[in-house]
């Protein structure tokens, strides 16, 4: 298609405008959505701050560009926001993180309403507004701009409820007089106080300006027409049932499903891959290694990383390790193997610093997932049907680790709540991979969970599927503000 009738086509489709924050782990929600609308016939915009532009270029610049790429039956741009940021936060004055935020709000307002203005003058004015909930104040850009506003929740439905609940106070939660109290939530399992997301747990430092952020989301709420949950409604049925009672709530996932008709070379990763790692796996037995990542931020401390190493060595099981050095702006500090590790283990072992997380679950030497618990990387467990050993480390990974082992039954526990107060021995951690690796029952029982589950995510997202309907009424909508927009503009 050259230039001139990708012009006339772009102005014709309806704009989606997606907005990410800083994070592996809201990039790629984000975009699965958008590739997933733009497939259906929509002009998508990513858009970020420019630090993550930053990071998507130097992986590809040729693809990461602000002209349309073809995507299914629609297109696909990228266009980020100054927000002040072009440094990156100094960790070492992570006590004034909240006034960093607020600089980067402010900035961040200024700098997206303006390319949302440019997006009329250009031809492609905005039909709806994606935000994610670290980003709440992008709602009050979208409505002072009359632009329809959706929020994409991109953790569980649980959490989501977990959160409301805490922010309208409606249910008693731990306090400074009752630290470890139970909190009991509709259609939810008694949560004790570790397994509730860290951050209603932290009332200073980074997690609690987050817990405002998060929080800030909820109390404007009505803002948004609609809130999209990359979740699916078999795998949540009770608690998506009893919060679509209270909120615009659609479950639409999981997002990463793309169409298999669609072959596309976008990709949202802000470090580049080692691709090496699925030789790697294809010259390993079947259903042999053990998969372990903590995610796009948090590292396991110095001494964690050790005894980690050394459980690796002393059970004798294959495993591919993502070390990927924490992001500057984190808490996080980087850290090293023990001397003569990589020797010692030889060919059995491998360590990368990014690998393609999607593929490396589906590849059929993967036994188990050793994993912090992001949403993402549990929906991508659950879309690949593999086992996981539950290593949560901080924010919503202490609930959803408890899903994964106690609800959903396809995991076990390596530690429970946020890590950082207990080190897990070496010991602790090779029982706890033959465990994982041998024939119990108890294993047998979690891979069947865990194939129950992939199945189940397949069918939601498959025609006619609880998912697939959902965004195709999302889909149908925007078409509608799209049509209406047109007629008042004729
Ligand atoms: N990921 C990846 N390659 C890696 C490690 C992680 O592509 O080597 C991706 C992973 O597939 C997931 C995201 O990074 O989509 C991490 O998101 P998650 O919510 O699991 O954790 P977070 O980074 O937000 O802590």
């Amino acid at each position: 298609m050259d230039f001139a009738s990708q012009n006339t086509k772009k102005s014709s489709l309806v704009h989606v405008f997606l907005v990410a924050f800083t994070g592996q782990g809201i990039v790629n929600p984000l975009l699965r959505l958008g590739k997933c609308v733009a497939s259906k016939g929509m002009l998508v915009t990513f858009s970020a701050p420019e630090r993550v532009g930053k990071e998507m270029r130097a992986v590809d610049e040729n693809l990461i560009i602000d002209k349309p790429t073809p995507y299914g039956d629609g297109m696909i741009r990228f266009e980020f926001f100054e927000d002040g940021s072009s440094d990156y936060v100094d960790p070492s004055k992570i006590n004034d993180f909240d006034l960093v935020m607020e600089m980067f709000e402010q900035a961040g307002r200024r700098s997206l309403t303006k390319i949302l203005k440019k997006q009329d003058d250009e031809g492609r004015p905005v039909s709806c507004i994606v935000n994610n909930p670290f980003f709440p104040w992008v709602c009050e850009i979208a409505e002072s701009l009359g632009i329809p506003n959706a929020l994409l929740w991109i953790q569980s439905c649980a959490c989501f409820s977990i959160y409301y609940h805490y922010n309208f106070n409606l249910v008693p939660f731990p306090s400074e007089f009752e630290p470890e109290k139970d909190v009991i939530l509709p259609s939810m399992p008694v949560l004790k106080y570790y397994d509730l997301p860290t951050f209603l747990l932290h009332s200073s430092g980074f997690e609690s300006v987050l817990k405002r952020i998060m929080l800030n989301q909820f109390n404007i709420l009505s803002k948004p027409f609609c809130i999209l949950v990359d979740s699916f409604q078999e795998l949540e049925h009770e608690v998506v049932r009893h919060m679509s009672k209270i909120c615009p709530i659609r479950t639409i996932g999981p997002l990463l499903f793309n169409d298999p008709k669609i072959i596309s070379p976008i990709r949202g990763d802000c470090t580049k891959i080692e691709e090496d790692c699925i030789e790697w796996l294809d010259s390993r037995p079947t259903s042999s290694v053990v998969y372990i990542s903590f995610g796009s931020v948090a590292v396991p401390d110095q001494e964690q990383a050790g005894e980690i190493a050394f459980g690796l060595l002393n059970s004798g099981i294959s495993f591919l390790w993502v070390m990927k050095p924490p992001p500057a702006y984190s808490v996080f500090q980087p850290v090293v193997l023990p001397d003569g590790f990589l020797s010692k283990v030889g060919g059995r072992g491998k360590i990368v610093t990014w690998c393609p997380q999607e593929q490396v679950l589906s590849h059929p030497s993967v036994a188990f997932f050793l994993t912090h618990c992001g949403w993402n990387s549990s929906m991508e467990a659950i879309s690949s049907g593999v086992p996981i050993m539950a290593y949560p480390q901080w924010g919503d990974q202490a609930t959803n680790a408890k899903y994964l082992v106690d609800v959903f039954k396809m995991g076990i526990r390596l530690s429970r709540g946020e890590n950082g107060s207990k080190i897990i021995t070496r010991e602790e951690i090779e029982k706890c991979l033959r465990e994982a690796t041998s024939d119990d029952s108890k294993v047998a029982e979690m891979k069947e969970n865990a194939h129950k589950w992939k199945k189940q995510a397949e069918e939601a997202v498959a025609e006619r599927g609880s998912s697939a309907i959902n965004i195709q009424a999302f889909v149908d909508e925007l078409k509608n503000i799209h049509a209406k927009k047109q007629e008042e503009n004729a």
